[in-house]
């Protein structure tokens, strides 16, 4: 089959579009004797059969090699420089209590940025020096609650931010470790860093600001000063930016050693992973060295000892050990006319076959928010059928409600088929909502053989608890216990459900 017209011009026709291939996949995906996909074990087939679809399956061995990979990648590129290398995984990639305690295990500390994400990672059981949080307008309750529970470091955003945490730690009695985040410059997907940090963006503080943000954060005794902090950028496969954001950075880092110490640099994440069979990331072992070399370069220039270096990787980490199952429910063609080429030519057809599964921009709002591009594969079956394009949709009242742009299938796809969409580890099941009231999908985790449900899906009943209409009391507290300030309110009466109409 030659490429469709109607296909963007990375998209190659597949050889065989039941392949599974690496990067992509996680490494344990496979066929099972009858073709259906099989994760960790466990085929597609028994998954959804028990657990239904949309359904987010989370491959526990993939996740735990990858967590064990970066550490060891980090580690021994920095050893190698003669420091030590910290890895946090950012919680906001997909944070869930199973996943707090996989990435505890593995050796990891954690990144959360919200008061939400921060619970999570404590009530795993996560060592609260071991966990970082970072926002660029964190509450008081979140500052709070980070100083109270004693965690590793607090990541200052702005100058009133300063003032806040150290009140915090001076009224709890605690010294609280904070980094600076700070503006490099340098943007993660062009090689166009910017001369200048005057970054038209919401987080951190510019550079040239960095020496009286460090004063003033000496000046408080309730606040111990780690360091510089950085993030460039996500799905970064280059190492150049990396590199020289932290060059930029040690710069400060430098200047800040003249009045105390300052034992850490934290590079942030944003190390990228393959979605479609077009992404060649770069391996990570690879981007830390070059990182490592930059910054013992930039420090031997400098004559600075080399930092404590940290690094906030999440999709790298759990990106690729997600996979999300659909049933498909409707195919349809659709005829695009394609303008041809030259005065003369006239536009040609051809048909976009559109493939609607039973999730969505609700569970997978990336391709809707950023153009994100993915891939799939039928999951139930292998197919002899020849590729055909499809472009999976999802069942949103949204025309951009698209899981899969654009993607060579078997062209006999038909409804009842399962459709697996990979890489949807990372800020899928994070980002996912209720839109049109579906209830997000249960998350599966899977590994040798065996499938355990470690978050359940919302119902009906879940999705309606908290409107009020529904409710037989309005009130935080029961009906049976008293009110400190009297009788107990009397349950809001019940409206008749509206007469039916005809209209
Ligand atoms: N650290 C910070 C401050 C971030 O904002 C992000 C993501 O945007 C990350 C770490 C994780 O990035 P990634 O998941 O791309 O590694």
């Amino acid at each position: 089959m030659t490429a469709s017209p109607l296909a963007p011009a990375w998209l190659e026709v597949p050889a065989d579009p039941n392949a599974l291939p690496a990067p992509v996949w996680p490494r344990s995906a496979d066929r099972d004797g009858r073709g259906a996909l099989v994760i960790g074990g466990v085929s597609a087939a028994v998954l959804t059969e028990r657990y239904g679809t949309p359904l987010y399956v989370v491959d526990e061995g993939e996740a735990r090699t990858r967590a064990r990979e970066v550490l060891a990648a980090f580690r021994s590129a920095f050893e190698a420089i003669g420091t030590r290398a910290k890895v946090y995984y950012a919680g906001k990639a997909f944070l869930t209590g199973t996943v707090a305690r996989w990435m505890a295990d593995e050796g990891l500390a954690i990144d959360a940025c919200s008061l939400g994400e921060l619970e999570v990672a404590l009530r795993a059981g996560v060592d609260p020096a071991r966990i970082g949080l970072h926002g660029n307008n964190k509450s008081l309750a979140e500052i709070d609650r980070a100083v109270e529970a004693g965690l590793g470091a607090v990541v200052i955003d702005s100058w009133v931010e300063i003032e806040r945490i150290a009140a915090a730690a001076e009224r709890l009695g605690r010294v609280q470790q904070v980094r600076l985040r700070v503006n490099s410059g340098v943007h993660a997907h062009t090689h166009d860093f910017l001369a200048t940090a005057h970054e038209d963006q919401k987080f951190g503080v510019r550079l040239d600001q960095a020496a009286e943000y460090v004063t003033r954060i000496r000046s408080f005794p309730a606040l111990s000063f780690l360091g510089f902090h950085c993030h460039i950028g996500s799905q970064i496969f280059d190492s150049g930016g990396l590199a020289e954001s932290a060059a930029r950075l040690l710069e400060a880092h430098a200047a800040a050693l003249q009045g105390g110490p300052v034992p850490e640099l934290n590079l942030g994440g944003g190390f990228g992973i393959a979605y479609t069979s077009a992404d060649d990331p770069t391996p990570i072992a690879d981007l830390a060295r070059t990182i490592a070399d930059a910054v013992a370069l930039e420090c031997s220039r400098l004559d600075v000892p080399v930092p404590v270096v940290a690094f906030e990787p999440g999709r790298s980490i759990i990106g690729t050990a997600g996979v999300t199952l659909y049933t498909v429910g409707t195919v349809k063609d659709v005829l695009v006319q394609v303008a041809g080429e030259g005065a003369e030519a006239r536009p040609t057809e051809h048909v976009r076959r559109y493939v609607s599964v039973d999730g969505g921009m609700s569970d997978n709002a990336r391709p809707a928010l950023y153009g994100a591009a993915y891939s799939a594969r039928i999951a139930s079956r292998e197919s002899a059928a020849d590729p055909a394009l499809v472009r999976v949709a999802g069942k949103h009242c949204e025309s951009g409600d698209i899981v899969v742009d654009a993607e060579y299938l078997p062209g006999d796809i038909a409804p009842g088929d399962l459709l697996a969409v990979p890489a949807t580890g990372a800020y899928c099941w994070s980002l996912s909502s209720n839109y049109n009231h579906l209830g997000r999908p249960p998350v599966v985790a899977v590994s040798a053989g065996e499938s355990t449900m470690i978050v359940r899906g919302e119902t009906i009943d879940d999705l309606l608890a908290r409107d009020l209409a529904f409710t037989t009391h309005a009130g935080p507290s029961s009906p049976t216990e008293p009110s400190p300030t009297g009788p107990p309110l009397a349950d809001p009466p019940l409206t008749d459900p509206p007469e039916e109409t005809d209209r």
